[in-house]
């Protein structure tokens, strides 16, 4: 199969703020979308990506905690408990990461691409990348898991970087709730 690397969408750009939809039919399409984002989350390199930060509204995420890539087809998070602080990054927003506090222990429902019901429960480092991708697939970025301080303190480090891309100026105003 010929795949390719698809541009990854960054901060401002408004496919990331809107929720996806349900994937009905698991058929060749959905394997061939899957494919390319793998090949995309490999390339930039990363450890997780969802279907919209490729501009595809569909409910998928593919992800590779360090034994070989996964895809997950219509994740829902069904359970989360405790809490657990870890350092966590975006391709959508390069460059930067915070501390962020989240659930630990996560209870993931999808299916596979082979339509077989995925039933994982799982914590910490895996459990962090479900959360985080899930996220995603509601439309939610991780600038939006931030503190107040931690706000804060992105928009002087931002201020300072001076972004020079197109859309940055959309994306400050939208990281920093101004
Ligand atoms: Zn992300």
């Amino acid at each position: 199969m010929v795949v390719s690397t698809l541009p990854i969408r960054t901060y401002g750009d408004p496919v990331l703020n809107m929720p996806t939809t349900e994937i009905e039919n698991i058929d060749a399409k959905v394997a061939a979308l899957a494919e390319s984002m793998i090949e995309t989350m490999q390339e930039a390199p990363g450890v997780g990506l969802a279907a919209n930060q490729i501009g595809v509204q569909k409910r998928l995420f593919v992800y590779d905690k360090g034994d070989g890539p996964h895809v997950v087809v219509n994740p829902v998070i069904v359970e989360t408990s405790g809490e657990w602080v870890y350092e966590e990054g975006c391709l959508s927003v390069p460059g930067l990461s915070w501390e962020i506090v989240r659930p630990n222990a996560v209870h993931l429902k999808g299916y596979d691409l082979d339509g077989n019901e995925l039933d994982i429960e799982t914590d910490e480092y895996e459990g962090r990348i479900f959360q985080h991708e899930c996220d995603h697939l509601d439309g939610v970025l991780l600038v939006e898991r931030l503190t107040d301080e931690q706000k804060k303190e992105a928009k002087k480090y931002l201020r300072k970087r001076r972004f020079n891309l197109s859309h940055d100026e959309d994306g400050l105003h939208q990281l920093l709730g101004e």
